[in-house]
């Protein structure tokens, strides 16, 4: 999955998601891609998330728009990924996923389950892109 989530400088936010799928998946799959909420989640007021992984199983948490929420209610970006995942993992403890959460101030972070997640980064203050690496 390519998930991307980009903040404008007028504040605004958007998200997109682009995925293969699922190997071996059956025709006709919808995955968790183009699922709001499952694959990717934004909103100007808050900010917004992006997942990759066990689509089928992720898809039955909105892991997205719960980092969203948990975000609006003030948790910071980690702790708002660390329990999306973590919600996840309580009952399906072999899934592989993850989470990469920003707030509207830019502020990143990302959580993973099962494999190690690295995600990139890149605003108009760095040379470069930034590679951040997240151990499950
Ligand atoms: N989430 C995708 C899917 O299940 C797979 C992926 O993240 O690579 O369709």
């Amino acid at each position: 999955t390519i998930s991307m989530a980009v903040i404008d400088k007028m504040g605004r936010i958007a998200v997109g998601t682009s995925t293969n799928g699922a190997t071996f998946k059956i025709p006709g799959r919808v995955g968790d891609g183009p699922i709001v909420g499952s694959s990717a989640y934004a909103d100007d007021e808050v900010g917004a998330c992006c997942a990759t992984g066990d689509g089928d199983i992720m898809m039955r948490f909105l892991p997205c728009y719960q980092v969203v929420e948990s975000m609006r209610l003030g948790m910071e970006p980690k702790l708002a990924a660390q329990d999306a995942i973590s919600r996840i993992a309580r009952k399906f403890p072999d899934f592989v996923g993850a989470v990469v959460a920003v707030n509207k101030e830019g502020v990143h972070a990302g959580s993973c389950h099962g494999w190690t997640l690295k995600y990139s980064v890149r605003s108009p203050d760095m040379a470069d892109v930034h590679v951040f690496t997240v151990l499950p």
